[in-house]
């Protein structure tokens, strides 16, 4: 099927130009603006103009902070008792800072040429515009879907997803499907859409230390320990220079890689030269080892800093020993790695090297997902991206982490991450932007999805 091909090009422009409606609304969720509202009620308007009926979940009635679900559902009138697909996206964004660095308002939706600039263009209007389109497709032009459809758009992806496992446990019925196609997926250098099926798992902590009850004079360094130094020695023990996590017994749960994904793993390629020109670094770990690089960037664990606080660091110099110091600390984990007892391993690492001063807290852990490399969705959703891209690569998970656990587990259905984020949009950056011919051929990938998926056996 070839969707965007069978339309005249106005419909094409209204595709690109209903992005841009929904990037100038600038719905940042770490800010809690009221603007994160409007942008909900704005997807749920378009959803209804492509003939899809849409509702706002509210989490409660009381919680107006917490941003509300939208929901979308078509049901199938030829096969109404055939199998339920569910797309998840997001329609809240990232932050836009450092504005400086934008070459345009960062929530302008700029077009120019084949590209659309603004924070969200990919992350993740723009995927979640391919999936509407693809719907709305077979409502104008058949007058139904091959199979039913739902939708859930949620407003707080960029800031952990801090309500979606509620959300999905109160609404579990409602949210019924067979399978879910995941809020984004890439498009590599070779043009070839990378088809995901998992994510790894998270946790975050905070290390905070106090040796004074004020800022002392440098000269007591004689005397005092100072609290930077602390938490310096403390992370330290708890990774090497090569990235290797020293943690007692950290590694346990963590199960080998199966032959199939072996396999995957073998068949994915990764270009170094070109990473590290994309990012002007100088070296990466394992520069020497390919399989090991690859092996890492999909099932491998980190233990990452990101961020330190302490003492004095505006102009100039001051003598002055602080009296605090903190650090956040972020871990992906892996299948099998359950954050509490990961962070139960952390704080006796701590105690038994003699950190017991150090105060950790828990922020928030996330499981890892992976569906099995030979799920009949996984065939399916390959195959039709073979059939609109002519290749397509097969990862077994995403280096980053999202809430797919939660869908897995609750609404007990496969996910799968298919999409059209080009590899080098600046997704979070600066200057974030979506190829408009990439968001075309997805939404025709995912109308091939939607019609297959029809044709299967439930
Ligand atoms: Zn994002």
């Amino acid at each position: 099927m070839t969707i965007i091909e069978s339309r005249v090009d106005s419909e094409i422009d209204i595709l690109t130009l209903q992005l841009q409606q929904l990037i100038r609304v600038p719905s940042v969720s770490a800010k809690k603006q009221s603007t994160v509202m409007e942008c909900a009620k704005l997807v749920s308007e378009i959803m209804i103009k492509s003939g899809i009926k849409s509702e706002i979940l509210t989490f409660d009635d009381n919680s107006e902070q917490i941003p509300p679900i939208v929901y979308g559902e078509v049901r199938s009138k030829s096969n109404p008792n055939g199998k339920t697909i569910l797309f998840y996206n997001h329609y809240d964004v990232q932050p836009p800072e450092p504005i400086e660095l934008w070459d345009d308002d960062p929530f302008s939706g700029k077009i120019d040429g084949n590209f659309i600039f603004g924070r969200g263009a990919s992350d993740d209007k723009g995927e979640l515009i391919t999936r509407i389109k693809a719907v709305e497709y077979f409502l104008k032009e058949v007058g139904d879907v091959p199979c039913n459809v739902k939708f859930i758009v949620e407003g707080e992806e960029e800031i952990g997803s801090s309500h979606l496992q509620e959300y999905l446990t109160k609404y579990r019925k409602k949210f019924h499907c067979d399978a879910v196609i995941w809020e984004f997926g890439y498009i590599d250098e070779h043009e070839r859409p990378i088809i995901s099926l998992g994510m790894k798992g998270l946790l975050c902590v905070e290390l905070n230390v106090k040796c004074a009850n004020a800022d002392l004079h440098s000269s007591l360094a004689v005397l005092v320990e100072n609290p930077a130094w602390r938490i310096v020695h403390a992370l330290k023990t708890i990774r090497d220079e090569n990235g290797t996590i020293l943690i007692k017994n950290w590694h346990n749960d963590i199960r080998d890689f199966l032959p199939e994904e072996l396999d995957c793993i073998k068949q994915e390629d990764f270009d170094i030269s070109d990473f590290k020109k994309n990012y002007e670094l100088t070296k990466i770990f394992n520069e020497n080892d390919i399989e090991k690089i690859k092996k890492a960037s999909v099932g491998g664990v980190t233990s990452n800093i990101s961020g330190l606080l302490s003492g004095y660091i505006d102009e100039g110099s001051k003598t002055v020993l602080p009296s605090t110091a903190m650090a956040k600390l972020d871990f992906r984990l892996v299948p099998n790695m359950i954050p509490q007892k990961q962070f139960q391993l952390l704080r006796e690492h701590l105690y038994k090297n003699g950190f017991k001063d150090i105060e950790l807290k828990f922020l928030s852990g996330e499981p890892a997902c992976r569906i099995p490399v030979d799920n009949e969705f996984v065939k399916l959703v390959e195959s039709c991206a073979i059939e609109e891209y002519g290749k397509v690569v097969k990862s077994i998970s995403s280096a980053g982490t999202g809430p797919m656990w939660y869908f897995n587990k609750i609404l007990q259905c496969p996910c799968v991450s298919i999409g059209c984020t080009y590899k080098y949009s600046r997704i979070h950056s600066p200057n974030e932007f979506a190829r408009i011919d990439l968001i075309k051929r997805t939404t025709n990938c995912i109308g091939n999805i939607i019609e297959k998926f029809g044709d299967s056996k439930k």
